[in-house]
């Protein structure tokens, strides 16, 4: 199996090198990410500039990696030229949570939807970071169960996985949909200027059986999703 790893927050991110090593145990495992962070990006392509792709200056224990000077989106479309045959694309682990309404924004979850696009599986996988990073060690056996469990469905899908920081188990969850938790916070710069901050504020609690519910209770949540944006019942009658 050819698995093809990338990320948002860049190639240098513990969290890559998390993933590529517990997903070498399942095929022959590439990684191809971005050369700075790009978190929040999105679904953005670079269609303005020519992009290149250099290998990584950081080794990932003998895989191949390469970083490439553009979105998550640009790795997963260049990557996937490069190496024909891709099976699945993996994206992450990102340092922090897409969870809910934040997967609007989320370079995690648009490089895995960018390989559903291309044909291929996608899965985007992502912890919250407390004071301190992410324990890696500790979610490695939630990260190769899930693995396990979604590697081995066939066909065409994208799945949203993420991991609490203390897992307990697995559940199958849905998108909470219910409010929005991105603010707009006023500032002062150090020379007295005003500035705003766009951040997000925890939202609790929330509904059962949602992703932010699963991970609020030390659930790993792992939410299928599907490309097809059509609002069914705004539709009926009307066609
Ligand atoms: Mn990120």
């Amino acid at each position: 199996m050819r698995i093809l790893i990338t990320n948002d927050d860049g190639i240098y991110s513990p969290g890559i090198a998390a993933l590529a090593k517990v997903a070498s145990r399942f095929g022959e495992v590439r990684i191809v990410a971005p050369d700075v962070e790009q978190s929040s990006m999105g679904h953005a392509v670079t269609h303005s500039r020519p992009l290149s792709y250099r290998t990584s200056p950081i080794s990932f224990e003998g895989l191949d990696a390469y970083r490439v000077n553009g979105t998550p989106a640009d790795c997963v479309a260049i990557g996937t030229h490069l190496w024909s045959q891709t099976d699945v694309v993996l994206s992450g682990i990102n340092m922090g949570p897409n969870l809910g309404n934040s997967m609007w924004h989320s370079g995690t979850l648009a490089a895995a939807k960018q390989a559903v696009l291309l044909g291929i599986k996608g899965i985007a996988l992502s912890t919250p970071v407390g004071k301190t990073e992410p324990d890696f060690d500790r979610l490695a056996p939630y990260v190769e169960e899930a693995l396990t469990l979604l590697l081995a469905t066939p066909g065409l899908a994208l799945y949203n996985v993420n991991f609490p920081e203390n897992p307990t188990g697995i559940r199958w969850t849905r998108q909470s949909v219910r409010l929005y938790d991105g603010t707009v916070v006023p500032g002062v710069d150090p020379l007295g200027r005003k500035h705003y901050w766009f951040t997000v504020t925890p939202l609790e609690p929330a509904e059962e059986g949602t992703d932010r519910w699963a991970v609020e209770n030390n659930f790993v949540s792992i939410t299928p999703l599907r490309l097809d944006l059509t609002d069914e019942e705004a539709l009926k009658g009307k066609e």
